[in-house]
């Protein structure tokens, strides 16, 4: 745990005990603060009062008492609109932070120059982040995980000079932390996304921009137009931008060419080898997120020597393109993290064809109309929950399938589908493009349910290091 020192002897607010809140409440108290901390789920206050945090109604508090009101990242700021304990904070002057904001003012005073890489972007964060924490932990680096991967940051090791922090940070984390100064920050990539919580694209972006504003090093993605914009504001303030691209060449940064990895410096180009043959890091959307874990781990001081044997040997997250195991030359992949048609892209793009597709469950708006141009890769696909019908529908005479129904079902038929193949390596995938809430009670209940069932297939040997 990290004691908010910080805080000493001042009264703090806290709403939001569900998730990290808790572990920031203890933290604070840790730290010398007194607290007062709230929930609209009456439950959520029980078990802080049972576990010895002071609690209180916020409605009925002095708010002239308090120093800063920590609000929990799920708790609405602006959008749709503020939250009543914002609006009576604003009232009283009383400044809003998040737990991110107490870790930086902490790092501050007890170790400024520690290295913090922290991640953002619509998408790969947690693919990312896990990726450096895994160079930097297979390089023997003492290594600290946390933030919006589900390590509540203030459940750390205190902030010390040895110690690394790789830290995902959601739009609303960064939102909650004006201070956020990492030694390394990493923009991915932006897409429309949460625009519920934030309004209008550029609030989002705004709010994203500033976490590699802040930075003493700032890796930018650049191959979306608002990515781009910031990049290029950057560069015009500071010479420690480095740009990525994940399919095009840079003068300079690091970018990818298929899955080839380069460096440029003013045209001078060198290669950081390939991907081709790492499992866990297949598609192009795995190239930047890559480079951005080479250009984080260079600027804290790693050599290439040290990124290279973590990269060869990075497991991939659990149900994230995951390879689960082979059987024969089928290769069985877990994507059940793709909910929607924009995550499945990246999956069915990693392969060039023979993919025996697992897809279905409760549909987005636009089912998976906007995946027709990889129906060419598909070999066959199996339809499983209440999507079964449409994606019938979408899919017509363009793609052989079937209507499984179940995920059993369709892991059994898929795998003997697959395994008449005469292709090298055919692959069954399960990317379903859909919540799973008609048949599991979430992506990783049914993820893990696809690997029992893969498991249960005679013949199957399971990949090393897969979850
Ligand atoms: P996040 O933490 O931002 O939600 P994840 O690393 O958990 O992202 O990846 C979620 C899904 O998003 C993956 O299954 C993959 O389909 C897709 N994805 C991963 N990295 C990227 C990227 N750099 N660009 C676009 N899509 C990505």
């Amino acid at each position: 745990m990290i004691p908010i020192t910080a805080l000493k002897d001042k009264t703090i607010a806290l709403f939001g005990l569900g998730g990290s809140g808790l572990a920031t409440a203890k933290a604070i108290v840790a730290g010398g603060a007194q607290i007062i901390a709230w929930d609209d789920n009456p439950q959520s206050v029980a078990k802080a009062q049972a576990e010895g945090i002071a609690t209180g109604d916020l409605r009925l508090a002095d708010w002239g008492q308090f120093s800063a009101l920590v609000l929990s990242p799920g708790v609405p700021l602006t959008h749709p609109k503020p939250h009543w304990t914002v609006q009576l904070a604003h009232e009283a002057g009383v400044e809003i932070i998040g737990d991110v904001e107490l870790f930086v003012r902490e790092r501050k005073l007890l170790a400024p120059d520690c290295p913090f890489i922290a991640i953002t972007g619509t998408n790969g964060k947690s693919t990312t982040t896990a990726l450096i924490a895994h160079i930097l932990k297979s390089s023997g680096r003492d290594m600290q995980l946390g933030g919006n991967i589900g390590t509540a940051i203030l459940t750390l090791d205190a902030p010390a000079a040895n110690k690394f922090y790789v830290v995902e940070c959601s739009s609303y984390q960064i939102d909650l932390a004006p201070s956020l100064n990492p030694s390394a920050g990493i923009l991915l990539n932006l897409t429309p996304d949460h625009l519920d919580r934030h309004g209008a694209m550029e609030n989002y972006a705004a709010i994203k921009a500033r976490l590699v504003a802040q930075s003493d090093v700032a890796i930018v993605g650049v191959d979306d137009d608002y990515c781009v914009k910031i990049a290029d504001s950057l560069a015009a303030k500071t010479d420690k931008l480095i740009r990525i691209s994940k399919d095009k060449p840079l003068q300079n940064g690091y970018f990818a060419i298929k899955s080839e990895l380069f460096y440029a410096r003013s045209g001078d180009v060198k290669s950081l080898g390939s991907l081709q043959s790492i499992g866990s890091l297949r598609g192009s959307h795995n190239a930047q997120n890559a480079l951005a874990a080479i250009a984080a781990c260079m600027s804290v001081g790693l050599s290439f020597t040290e990124i290279e044997a973590g990269l060869q040997s990075f497991p991939g997250l659990a149900h994230r393109m995951e390879q689960v195991a082979r059987r024969g030359k089928v290769l069985f992949v877990n994507d059940s993290k793709a909910t929607n048609a924009e995550a499945t892209a990246p999956a069915l793009s990693s392969f060039a064809k023979n993919i025996y597709w697992i897809v279905g469950g409760v549909p987005k708006a636009g089912g998976i109309e906007a995946l027709r141009e990889f129906f060419p890769r598909v070999a066959k696909a199996y339809l499983i929950g209440e999507a079964a019908a449409a994606f019938a529908a979408t899919l017509g005479n363009d793609v052989v399938y079937e209507i499984s129904d179940t995920l059993e079902v369709a892991v059994t038929h898929a795998a003997h589908d697959a395994g008449a193949d005469a292709a090298h390596e055919p692959v069954v995938l399960l990317s379903p493009a859909c919540a799973s809430f008609d048949q599991f009670q979430n992506f990783e209940k049914r993820g893990d349910a696809f690997r029992d069932f893969v498991f249960a297939l005679a013949g199957t040997t399971k990949i090393e290091g897969a979850n």
